[in-house]
């Protein structure tokens, strides 16, 4: 906010014109007890007004992450809650307005059945993956990468990803084609755009979804193996043009080995200005 600016909103809080206080005159107006007191009342209800307003997110290890929106929105992403990064003794969320799954591996389909059941949260995923997963018919949402659903306050656009995808309903059981795996970019109303690539490496359309849907905060992998390593995530962050970076699936087992330290290194070498944004498990982020 600018001075000026500033002075203003403070000016008209108060009750006196703005104009003094905007060209520099530096006297406490003599306001009345009452007036004070408003005005004091006002700026607490502006601050409460503006935490409320946040967009929040949390890590739960992995690529499972829960982003509550400044409308109330709950969405819930590839909720392995079960992760071994998992926060300990955290309660799963209550109430869920939708599962977003990215594919159909079990480190992303992880608890989306229980949680459905528990919460009834629609369930977002490729067509293929949501037959198999045999959610009851009003939950599941079957889609493929170019579709947009709304939920509340945030805009969900489904986009492509570089993996592959199959699902196992038992580890006994054989591996089934489960579609094309996805990502998701998250348009939310006063906030930010997230995009959570699910699992993948660096692809070129990756400026395709830039120009589309302006990220502003990727959550991307960068433990290598099964996708991205930190260096391939700092190309990845310069095609979408985005603001900061949350990386995930890394840390999880031994041979996901890239850091938020490599990454920052990485970004350094590409002259980037992008931030990595470590999150701690658990704890939740306001963006
Ligand atoms: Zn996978």
């Amino acid at each position: 906010m600018g001075n000026n600016l500033k002075a203003v909103v403070v000016g008209a809080v108060l009750g006196v014109t703005g104009a003094a206080f905007a060209q520099g005159t530096p006297t406490t107006p003599a306001a009345p007890k009452a007036a004070a007191k408003a005005a004091a009342k006002a700026a607490v209800a502006g601050k409460a007004a503006a935490t409320s307003g946040k967009t929040e997110v949390t890590w739960w290890g992995h690529a499972a992450f829960v982003v509550k929106t400044p409308g109330g929105a709950v969405i819930a992403i590839d909720p392995w809650l079960t992760n071994p990064k998992a926060p300990q003794g955290a309660t799963w969320p209550e109430a869920v307005d939708a599962i977003l799954v990215s594919h159909g591996h079990f480190d992303h389909v992880g608890e989306t059945k229980a949680l459905a059941q528990k919460t009834s949260a629609k369930v977002y995923g490729s067509f293929e993956l949501v037959n198999l997963l045999g959610l009851p018919e009003a939950q599941g949402m079957g889609a493929n990468a170019g579709g947009t659903f709304t939920v509340k306050d945030a805009t969900i656009h489904l986009v492509e990803a570089v993996h592959s995808s199959s699902y196992q309903a038992d580890p006994k059981a054989p591996s089934q084609y489960a579609g094309a795996p996805l990502g998701f970019v998250i348009q939310i109303a006063n906030g930010p755009t997230l995009y959570h690539s699910g699992d993948t490496g660096a692809f070129g359309s990756m400026a395709l979804i830039a120009e589309q849907f302006k990220p502003t905060v990727a959550l991307l992998p960068i433990g290598g193996h099964f996708t991205m390593d930190p260096a391939q995530a700092a190309v990845a962050a310069k095609l979408l043009k985005v603001k900061s970076v949350v990386p995930m699936h890394y840390g999880t087992f031994p041979a996901l080995a890239g850091t938020p330290d490599a990454l920052t290194t990485e970004l350094k070498k590409t002259r980037a200005t992008t931030k990595v944004l470590a999150l701690e498990p658990g704890k939740a982020t306001a963006l």
